[in-house]
């Protein structure tokens, strides 16, 4: 019919438009990077980025929250928690199946040759035990103060990150240190005496973990009320319905957004200087590791289990990956994310409300391939012989720390003191891969945003079956399509 011809239009519209603006990104980062602006004129530049970055961000919270109470409240508890089974056993497996191929390739290829000499470093990490961190995961999926839980991403003594910031006039040295807040941040270099400015995205989040929890429990409950239920149901569809209408609307600002982030980004990023030969190895092992990960083993997983072609399911999501790229956020692409998989791809939204915002807090296939691949990495420039119980070591915190690594940018190299630790490496060693971070950062997070989606494709093909007994026995579902 004509709207579905004009839908078509539209929807591809907004794919050339992206890949238009990454292209201009790319060559106007290029163009203005002879011309050395400051940190600060940077930060000017990169404003319009910085806008879509909040505009996302600030559809996140209520979109978790309404979308998974919908979900669950839409299907009977049985089905939800078989439907959340087949999702953990998915994003258990792809998680593995992703830190075993990063031990592999950073076993095969091997570019740390053994010295740090000669590699660049910058700033201090502190430390952090595996229990106190697992702790902290477990103690944020109940936060004691919901509204908290908005606006602050841990409220314990795992409450470090690594924070950048910039010392200008024309200093373009970059300090990086691991501290407990934007205050403390203020604070340090205020008395260094230097201005300070902290990078968008890399302060705090909200508390997803905990807000996820909580919403599933809600939904549960509002789902078994049957009558009683129905006000509460209808609320947090309508407040789901209206956040999915504001992210229309971004969507069409979304492309200039993303070329000011990565004509920015490619404008402050250090000289190559800075990366030696094995830095460079380093970011060419995780490359090999994320594509293995994301153009052969998800694509082959969907082919096998949904028995349709892949490709055709990625292109619908192209949208969702570019903003993965430019905003290295999994959570800050969700309303993307749900858009492509339920505009473009038609997958049941009974299943994106309840699986995506679970799989953008939990499921991150690029961040467990490069946690582990990382620590072995500095494994091998500090000659570290690793035995065979200190590897499955990785492999299992690798695991942990991708779960608990918020969907922010750089959360994953914060995380990663977890996996160092865990097996006496120097975690002052992450200092060495900072340099590059910025870069990997994105590809991570976009094989993060592709693990997500495709078990939404592959949980939706799994769970057809409840889905039509459900809609047989509502006679239609009760989210109205
Ligand atoms: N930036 C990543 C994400 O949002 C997390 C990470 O740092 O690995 O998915």
């Amino acid at each position: 019919t004509k709207d579905d011809v004009k839908s078509y239009l539209v929807r591809n519209a907004f794919v050339l438009f992206t890949i238009i603006a990454v292209i201009v990104g790319i060559i106007l980062g290029f163009c203005l990077r002879p011309y050395k602006m400051s940190y600060r004129e940077v930060k000017y530049f990169s404003f319009p980025g910085e806008l879509l970055m909040r505009m996302l961000q600030m559809l996140v919270l209520p979109l978790i929250i309404s979308s998974l109470v919908t979900g669950t409240a839409a299907l009977d508890s049985k089905a939800s928690g078989k439907m959340g089974m087949r999702a953990i056993v998915y994003y258990m497996s792809t998680t593995i199946i992703a830190v075993i191929i990063g031990i592999i390739i950073v076993v095969i290829i091997h570019p740390g040759k053994g010295t740090k000499e000669n590699m660049h470093r910058e700033g201090k990490i502190m430390q952090v035990t595996a229990a106190d961190a697992f702790l902290d995961l477990i103690r944020n999926m109940f936060p004691p103060n919901l509204v908290e839980a908005c606006f602050k991403q841990f409220k314990t003594n795992y409450d470090k990150r690594i924070f950048r910031v910039a010392i200008p006039p024309n200093e373009t040295s970059v300090v990086a240190s691991v501290i407990n807040n934007v205050s403390e941040a203020m604070e340090t270099l205020t008395r260094m005496k230097e201005e300070v400015i902290p990078v968008p995205g890399a302060v705090n989040g909200v508390n997803a973990l905990g807000l996820v929890v909580f919403s599933i429990s809600f939904g549960l409950v509002i789902g078994n009320m049957k009558e009683q239920g129905q006000p509460l149901r209808h609320f947090f569809d309508s407040l789901n319905e209206a956040i999915m209408r504001l992210v229309a609307l971004i969507m069409w600002y979304a492309p200039v957004g993303i070329m000011f982030l990565i004509a920015g980004k490619i404008v402050e990023m250090e000289d190559m200087g800075v990366i030696g030969g094995q830095l460079a190895m380093y970011t060419v092992t995780v490359i090999i590791g994320l594509l293995i990960h994301a153009i052969i083993v998800l694509p082959l997983l969907y082919f096998l289990v949904v028995r349709k072609n892949p490709w055709v399911f990625i292109g619908g999501l192209l949208q969702a990956l570019i903003t993965a790229l430019g905003t290295s956020s999994s959570s800050a692409t969700l309303p993307i994310t749900f858009k492509c998989l339920e505009e473009n791809n038609g997958v049941d939204k009974r299943i994106t409300r309840f699986v995506l915002p679970v799989g953008a807090t939990i499921n991150m296939d690029g961040t467990a391939l490069y946690e582990a691949l990382a620590a072995i990495f500095i494994a091998q420039v500090n000659n570290f012989e690793l035995n065979f119980g200190q590897i499955i070591t990785i492999s299992i915190t690798a695991t942990a720390a991708s779960i608990g690594a918020a969907g922010i940018p750089q959360a994953g190299l914060v995380t990663m003191v977890i996996v160092l630790t865990s097996v006496g490496l120097p975690t002052e060693d992450i200092t060495l891969i900072i340099a590059v971070d910025w870069f990997l950062d994105r590809l991570r997070t976009t094989t993060n945003v592709l693990g997500d989606s495709i078990g939404a494709g592959i949980v939706e093909h799994l769970s057809r079956n409840e889905l039509k007994n459900r809609d047989a026995e509502m006679g239609n579902s009760v989210i109205e399509e």
